[in-house]
């Protein structure tokens, strides 16, 4: 199918033309007529599938064939909710591009930065919106926000939404906008929490489902390392340097472990920055773009930052400490093998994290395939015996939440002392092991990348 036929104005088709799109991808060709056919809609879509033209390009169509006159002052028509900054920069960026030929103004609004320049741009007036929570909840309350003409609701990453407990600040929001609305949702998963959503906010909504909730993209290769937690740092850094990866997406569970780590591969010559919760908007921003001109090789996140990260051709994720969410692990792995491209999803997983391994397995009905690297991983995994931290399953989300937004880490002496052993050294130590090794078949310096569970991911 081709963009034309779906019946998108010309100054739509330009546009999408001058991104390099010559197809809809799947959620693009199931969604758009839908949406243009008016009716609600609830969309399960992975993270990467297209999803922002998707809901973006058919409500364009809708604005740009109503224009208001030039002398009448924009309203707002559209309002796109985002659980994160960064995705609603993301948002905002894409519909800047799709939107360049039409006469729409969109303004972006999210905490972190002064909220005066968002006033100004919402006094002047703008069609589109695209907001988090609450930052929109604070213009609402200071009345320098007008809800009341608004046509069309988006509630994008919903699932992420519900996730970081923004639930009330939602139903604040949604009180607020017209009954007669259309209203889209996009989540990435299905769960019962998201239908409850659908059902109170949408009505007769058409369902659209491109992939499976919480199957994987094809284009992403993935495999475990098994390693001690000491080993972990310098296991990274010393993949980092033998395959030469120039664009490394590194996820660490906490945000102080995540400056730990960045810290540490600045020190190795890996060029790196963190980002997470506690870090400005200013120095997020700044992050994500060096990332994006490989200005640094590597950048650390937490998961809630790394939300709305989009690089085309992101070729490698790794999962320095798998999520205890097994969602988080599809969110994550879905940052590369985008838009049709491969990608390498790697995970390092210790001992302590073989319960998470067997979650995100059974979720995604996916056995990892497990790669060996001489000198570094270890043969297998020994679960520990259960705790009173582990025990509780269900409260996995909430400790989840409270990783990214308040705990202090756990320190652990021993994984200390061994953060500060120089890399080099363990480089070192790793060569005089090999020469040792001389049964191993294959002395050069690249990892053997011994496959021990198959070939690759193979349902279960
Ligand atoms: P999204 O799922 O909206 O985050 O989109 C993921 C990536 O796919 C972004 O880099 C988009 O620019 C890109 N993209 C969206 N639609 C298309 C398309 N029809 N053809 C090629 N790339 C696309």
């Amino acid at each position: 199918m081709s963009f034309t036929k779906l019946g998108l104005n010309p100054n739509i088709l330009k546009a999408i033309e001058e991104q390099g799109y010559t197809k809809p991808t799947l959620i693009q060709e199931q969604a758009i007529p839908k949406v243009l056919e008016k009716k609600d809609l609830l969309a399960a879509a992975q993270t990467g599938t297209g999803k922002t033209a998707a809901f973006t390009l058919p409500l364009l169509e809708f604005m740009s064939s109503k224009p208001h006159k030039k002398e009448q002052k924009a309203y707002i028509k559209a309002l796109i909710l985002v659980p994160t900054r960064e995705l609603a920069l993301q948002v905002f960026e894409n519909i800047q591009a799709y939107s360049k030929y039409l006469h729409l103004k969109t303004a972006v609004i999210f905490g972190g930065v002064g909220i005066n320049p968002q006033k100004a741009s919402l006094r002047k007036g703008v069609d589109i919106v695209i907001a988090t929570p609450g930052r929109l909840i604070d213009h609402m309350s200071q009345n320098t926000i007008d809800l009341s003409r608004v046509d069309f609701l988006v509630l994008d990453e919903a699932d992420r939404m519900l996730d970081m407990g923004f639930i009330h600040d939602i139903k604040k929001v949604v009180a607020k906008v017209p009954n007669h609305r259309q209203t889209l949702l996009f989540s990435a998963t299905f769960s019962d929490e998201i239908k409850k959503l659908s059902n109170s906010f949408l009505t007769n909504p058409q369902t659209v489902e491109v992939a499976r909730s919480n199957t994987l993209s094809e284009q992403v290769s993935q495999a475990v390392h098994y390693v001690t937690k000491e080993k972990k740092k310098s296991l990274l850094a010393f993949l980092i340097h033998t395959q030469e990866w120039n664009q490394v997406l590194v996820f660490t569970r906490t945000k102080h472990g995540a400056n730990r780590l960045s810290e540490f591969l600045n020190k190795n010559n890996i060029s790196s920055l963190a980002i997470h919760g506690n870090k400005s908007q200013g120095a997020r921003t700044t992050a994500l773009k060096d990332f994006k001109s490989k200005k640094i090789r590597v950048l650390v996140a937490t998961d809630i930052a790394a939300r709305g990260i989009d690089i085309e051709l992101l070729p490698h994720v790794i999962n320095y400490e798998l999520p205890n969410v097994p969602e988080d692990y599809v969110h994550r792995i879905g940052r590369t093998g985008r838009a049709g491209n491969v990608g390498e999803a790697l995970s390092l997983v210790c001992d302590e994290e073989a319960q998470f391994l067997e979650d995100i397995e059974k979720l995604t009905k996916t056995t990892i395939p497990v790669r060996d690297v001489e000198g570094f991983t270890i043969s297998s995994l020994k679960k520990p015996k259960k705790t009173s931290n582990t025990k509780n399953r269900s409260s996995k989300r909430n400790s989840s939440k409270t990783n990214e937004r308040r705990t202090k880490p756990t320190t652990n002496k021993k994984a200390k002392h061994s953060e500060k052993k120089d890399f080099k050294k363990e480089v070192e130590e790793f060569i005089d092991n090999r020469k040792r090794q001389t049964s191993k078949r294959n002395s050069n310096r690249k990892i053997t990348g011994n496959y021990r569970k198959g070939q690759g991911s193979k349902s279960k």
